[in-house]
């Protein structure tokens, strides 16, 4: 693995109860990439992330910055700069757009960093500030995206894992979305792994990119590479 991998996964295994859906991947991720997970429903996409930020248990080792965090608590997860934002976002809809974002900034002591954390997510998404006051349940579908990202956002993760970012969005709404992710990843650094079935608009975004197929990757790449193999487009990723 080269020195610069910032996440190194190594033959990881993971599942539900006796059913195992995760068969030893293993992967790295460079520090400051996007990487996007690409693959048919059932993959087993969502249990990757699930596996990397403690919410499923997994077996094999996954090391971040030189640590090992196999088998960590979601909530160690967290303190270590783990963010995941889940498939339906995970946002609180009864609560306020603020108070679901002062959420997010559980961990700061001072006032200060909440509201410097506040301004940070503004900046990326200012329609949450136009709507600080509304219901999260009551903001639209991209709307509550941006919301789940922002609170996720608010402990300045080094890590940052987006589930399906796009479902149930619209292309223009799931691209700009896209576009501010890159803009995160861009000015803050945060390494970004994204699952999306979305390939052609998660390769237009991603630097490198890994395909699963029943728990097993079975490509892996540039995200340039990977869009530029019709055959490989075509066998894999259901476009062209
Ligand atoms: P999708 O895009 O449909 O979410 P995915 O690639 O993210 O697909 P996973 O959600 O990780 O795939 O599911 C992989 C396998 O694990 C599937 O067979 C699914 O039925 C099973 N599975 C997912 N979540 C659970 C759960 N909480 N309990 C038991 N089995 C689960």
């Amino acid at each position: 693995m080269s020195e610069e991998s910032f996440l190194v996964v190594t033959e990881l295994r993971a599942g539900y109860g006796g059913a195992q859906v995760l068969h030893g991947l293993s992967f790295a991720v460079r520090r400051g990439e996007v990487c996007a997970i690409l693959g048919a429903n059932g993959a087993g996409k969502s249990t990757l992330l699930r596996a990397l930020c403690g919410m499923v248990r997994p077996r094999g080792a996954v090391r971040l910055d030189c640590a090992d965090l196999t088998g960590r608590a979601p909530e160690a997860m967290a303190r270590l700069g783990v963010a995941h934002v889940p498939e339906g976002r995970g946002t609180f809809t009864p609560l306020t757009v603020e108070e679901n974002l002062r959420l997010g900034g559980y961990r700061h002591r001072r006032r200060a960093d909440v509201e410097a954390g506040l301004r940070r997510v503004f900046g990326y998404f200012p329609v949450l500030e136009d709507k600080l006051r509304e219901q999260a349940g009551s903001l639209s579908g991209g709307q509550q995206q941006m919301l789940a990202i922002g609170r996720a956002l608010m402990l300045t993760p080094r890590l940052l894992l987006l589930d399906e970012p796009s479902l149930g969005l619209s292309p223009l709404v799931t691209q700009e979305l896209f576009r501010i992710v890159r803009t995160i990843n861009e000015e803050e650094g945060t390494t970004v792994i994204v699952v999306e079935q979305n390939a052609h608009l998660a390769l237009e975004n991603a630097h490198q990119a890994h395909v699963l197929e029943t728990g097993r990757i079975v490509l892996s790449g540039s995200a340039a590479e990977i869009k530029a193999d019709e055959q490989v487009a075509r066998s894999y990723l259901g476009y062209r």
